[in-house]
This record gives C-alpha cells, structure tokens and sequence, in this order.
C-alpha cells in the first residue's frame, strides 16, 4: 500500500489538469496523470516538474469516452498504489469546428457527450466502487471526487450547443454523485471554470479579450489555470470537508447576473 495519497487526473498533459496536477503533487499526493497518449511531448514534459516536488508520476495512455478500457488503466493504478484517494475529471473538449445550433450534426455531439459526460460519469462510478471498498482497507481514508464543468452549464451558447449540454448534465452528475456518495465517506465536488487561458481557448482568444473589455468578467481579467489548480488543492486538503456538493465557481463574477 502506498504510503501517500494518489490522486487520478484526466486531462494531465496540459492546460487545468497540468497545473492540478502539479498542484496535488505540491500537497503531497502521488499523481497517476490520465491523457489520450502516455508519451506525448506535454507528458514527457510533465513528469520531471511532478517528481521535482516530491511525487511519484504514473503517465496513463486513455480515452475517457472508451469506458471499455477504464477498467484496464484503474487497475493499474490500484497495481501500482494499492489506492486511489481522489479522481479529478478534468477532461473535456470543444468541438473542432464550432457550428451554430442549426447546423449541429450527430457525430459531433455524440462524440463531446461521450468524453464529457460518458465517460467521466462511468470513470466516476468505477472509482467511487473501489472508494467504497478501500474505506476499510486504508487508515484515515479521506476519498474524494470532483469534476470540472464549466460556466457553459448554465450560459447558454449557441454555436457550442453540445458542450453547453454536457457540462449541464456532467454538473447534475456532480450532485447525484454527491447525494448517493456522501453516506459512504466520499466528498463529491463540482469545479466551475470560466474563461481559463489554456489550449482549448487560444482559437477564440481574440473575441474573448474583447469581450472581457467590454465587462463579461468582473473581475476584467482572464483566468488562469492555477486559479483552478489553487480551489482543488484547496478542497483535496480537506478544507471544505463538510461542503459535499458545492460548486465551486473559479470564473472572476461570470455567475454574477446584474441589471
Ligand atoms: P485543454 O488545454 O484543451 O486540455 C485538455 C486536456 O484533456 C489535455 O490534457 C488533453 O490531453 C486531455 N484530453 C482531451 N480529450 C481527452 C480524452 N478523450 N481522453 C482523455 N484525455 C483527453 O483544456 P483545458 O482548457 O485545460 O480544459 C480542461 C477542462 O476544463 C475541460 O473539461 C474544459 O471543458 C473545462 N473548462 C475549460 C475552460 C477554459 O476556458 N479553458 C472553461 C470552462 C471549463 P491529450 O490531448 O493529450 O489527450
């Protein structure tokens, strides 16, 4: 059994997930860092910085919306660690091409849904299955889930109808999680980010500049993938322990509605 904490990271290789997973690894967890490939420039590039601070870095080549093969990599994680104490489902992606609402077509959808929603639902629930069964195994068992969503859960957008769609279900996933976890132990959390200057938000990062300046954001800044990074260290430090099922906004004010 390790003697640390391990936490599960989906999306690791860069953007939130990179700096969450530098974050945990600052707070003493052990980081088992899920992406598409193990072997990408961004993972190679990762693992020092993880072990510079102390942790060990366990790189995981999986798709998140292939829910045949979550068993494979959980598996090798528990090979590894003999525990899993937090799942960070960070994961997710924007359509490359964003089309408006009428012209929406199904393999798109169905293809953001399934890495989305899909799959970190079904990677949720395979985590939370072993949570339940290591609360007896491991001393001072803290378990722990979250999932990133987005302020596209509840702004509407319409040339992005579909992750506007999945971030609203993966939000309610969060709660239902959190209400069926809570009575085993395990602390479910949602994550809300906003405009968060990574990759997946370079292609738009014109309209966003000027839509800052003109007052989208309150705060008038764009945020930073260490904003985020700095409530999840906040929250895997047991900080918010009796806060199950809160959502937690890293967005500078885009939840603020005023007249
Ligand atoms: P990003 O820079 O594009 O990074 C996405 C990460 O997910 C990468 O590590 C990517 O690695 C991995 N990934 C993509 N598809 C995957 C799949 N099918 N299976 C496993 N890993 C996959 O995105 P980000 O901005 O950091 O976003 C992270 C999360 O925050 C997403 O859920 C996003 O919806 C949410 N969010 C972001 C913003 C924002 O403004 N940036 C705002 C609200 C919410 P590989 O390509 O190597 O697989």
């Amino acid at each position: 059994m390790n003697p640390k904490q391990v936490a599960i990271i989906t999306g690791a290789s860069r953007g939130i997930g990179r700096a969450i997973s530098l974050a945990l690894a600052s707070e003493g967890y052990d980081i088992a860092a899920i992406a598409r490939t193990s072997d990408s420039e961004c993972m190679l590039s990762l693992q020092p910085e993880i072990e510079a601070l102390g942790a060990q870095f366990f790189p995981i080549g999986l798709d998140v919306a292939h829910t045949n093969l979550h068993d494979e990599a959980i598996s090798s994680i528990l090979d590894r660690y003999g525990r899993i104490d937090l799942l960070i489902n960070n994961a997710g992606i924007a359509p490359i091409e964003r089309k408006d609402l009428l012209d929406l077509d199904e393999e798109t959808f169905d293809r953001v849904l399934s890495v989305n929603l899909r799959g970190p639902v079904f990677l949720a629930r395979r985590v939370a299955r072993e949570m339940i069964w290591l609360k007896d195994q491991v001393k001072d068992y803290r378990p722990s889930i979250m999932f990133v969503t987005s302020f596209l859960a509840y702004t509407s957008f319409t040339n992005g109808v579909d992750v506007c769609i999945s971030k609203a279900g993966l939000s309610m996933a969060a709660l239902v999680f959190a209400d069926r976890l809570s009575e085993e132990g395990i602390n479910v959390y949602e994550i809300r980010p906003g405009l968060i200057k990574t990759e997946l938000t370079s292609r738009s990062k014109y309209k966003f500049d000027r839509l800052i300046t003109e007052g989208l954001i309150p705060q008038k800044r764009w945020g930073t993938p260490e904003d985020v990074a700095k409530a999840v260290a906040s929250l895997a430090r047991g900080d918010w322990a009796f806060s199950a099922g809160t959502i937690f906004e890293v967005s500078g004010g885009m939840n603020i509605q005023s007249i």
